[in-house]
């Protein structure tokens, strides 16, 4: 059995409020979502979130590495060798993690159709119980940040993170008034978005530590790995690193120079499940606990990302929060926000509203 035809459509996916962080704000996700279909006439999902600010990818030019590079290594190959698409994937281009991202989804969404099984049986089987997902609050006022977190309690969520970023005043501000509209059990998490310099870090660190932060994601800029080691190696406080760490070479750098106390994999930075799981078994033997983050992905990439969750021992903790903050998806997602549950249906476990992307589609391009 081998690949016949990949389609891919550009679409529009409207937001039901702005979200807000550091370095940019979006009121709608631009998506790329790709099936391909298999001789046999099964169809595995895809989909690539481009997020310019980490990746360096934009949307057009992610359709352009997919129409052009990548999908056309695919047709006529067989459909279950996963291993090959990416190591022709690479030989034919260098970075375009969430472009290659998108067709290593569908082609693990198909494979696990095939086999008539949930992807997570694929990916190591079932190993947390639960997919607890957190309440993500954008950088607002203190004021309204305290009133959704107070909202999320009353939803149900057990944790909250918070997108901070700016001055440390504001910041120490926004992190006490939202834990004190918290019960004390909740979890509150905190994600800078590089926001900060290393000094400004270790100086919200230390006047929050009364409000019991479970951990700090990303403080500093991208580029200065060594200024997160610094942060990370000066302070008590959990340390989580995100924009930097791509792939499985990242996740060694951080090993190395002993950067980060925990790492935020995402598959729009990993290239897809096949390098992440990689990277989450790395992380497990240097003792480096993982979260399996996202973009603000559809139900297709989200749920890709949750299978590798549920399934692997080093991934404590998720921020696949896309179709919450999605006002229309082109599937229905399982759950009812505050966890995602995965069943025994086959592949990602859900049916992709085909009609429904047409409809949302921008542009358009078929592979054969
Ligand atoms: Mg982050």
């Amino acid at each position: 059995m081998t690949i016949k035809r990949i389609t891919l459509h550009g679409i529009r996916l409207p937001l039901k409020r702005p979200f807000k962080i550091a370095y940019d704000s979006y009121e709608e996700i631009e998506s790329l979502v790709v099936s391909i279909e298999s001789t046999r006439g099964d169809i595995g999902w895809g989909e690539a979130v481009v997020d310019q600010h980490v990746s360096g990818e934009t949307w057009q030019a992610a359709r352009d590495v997919i129409a052009r590079e990548l999908a056309p290594l695919l047709i006529g190959q067989p459909a279950d060798d996963i291993g090959a698409f990416h190591r022709a994937a690479e030989a034919r281009i260098r970075h375009n993690p969430s472009a290659k991202a998108a067709l290593d989804i569908a082609l693990h969404d198909l494979l696990a159709r095939q086999c008539r099984r949930p992807l997570y049986s694929l990916l190591g089987g079932r190993c947390h119980e639960r997919l607890e997902l957190p309440c993500v609050i954008s950088m607002l006022s203190p004021e309204e940040m305290a009133r959704q977190a107070d909202e999320a309690c009353r939803q149900g969520f057990r944790s909250i993170k918070i997108k901070l970023g700016d001055t440390p005043e504001a910041d120490v501000e926004r992190i006490a008034r939202v834990r004190e509209a918290l019960p004390p059990g909740m979890a509150l998490r905190v994600d800078a978005n590089q926001g900060w310099s290393a000094k400004q870090a270790l100086e919200v660190i230390r006047r929050a530590a009364p409000y019991r932060v479970e951990w700090y994601e990303q403080p500093v800029f991208i580029e200065n790995l060594e200024a997160l080691a610094r942060v990370t190696q000066a302070t008590e406080a959990v340390i989580m690193a995100d924009e930097p760490i791509h792939g499985l070479r990242d996740m060694l750098r951080v090993i190395r120079l002993e950067a980060a106390d925990m790492v935020n994999i995402k598959l729009m930075k990993s290239a897809g499940l096949h390098a992440a799981r990689a990277m989450a078994d790395l992380g497990m033997a240097a003792d480096i606990p993982c979260q399996v983050g996202s973009m603000v992905e559809s139900s297709i990439a989200t749920l890709a990302g949750a299978h590798l969750a549920i399934a692997h021992p080093n991934i404590i903790a998720n921020d696949l929060v896309g179709p919450e903050m999605i006002a229309s998806d082109v599937a229905e997602m399982p759950g009812d926000g505050t966890h995602i549950p995965l069943d025994e249906s086959p592949g990602l476990g859900i049916r992709v509203d085909g009609d429904r992307v047409r409809e949302l589609s921008v542009f358009e391009a078929r592979i054969d």
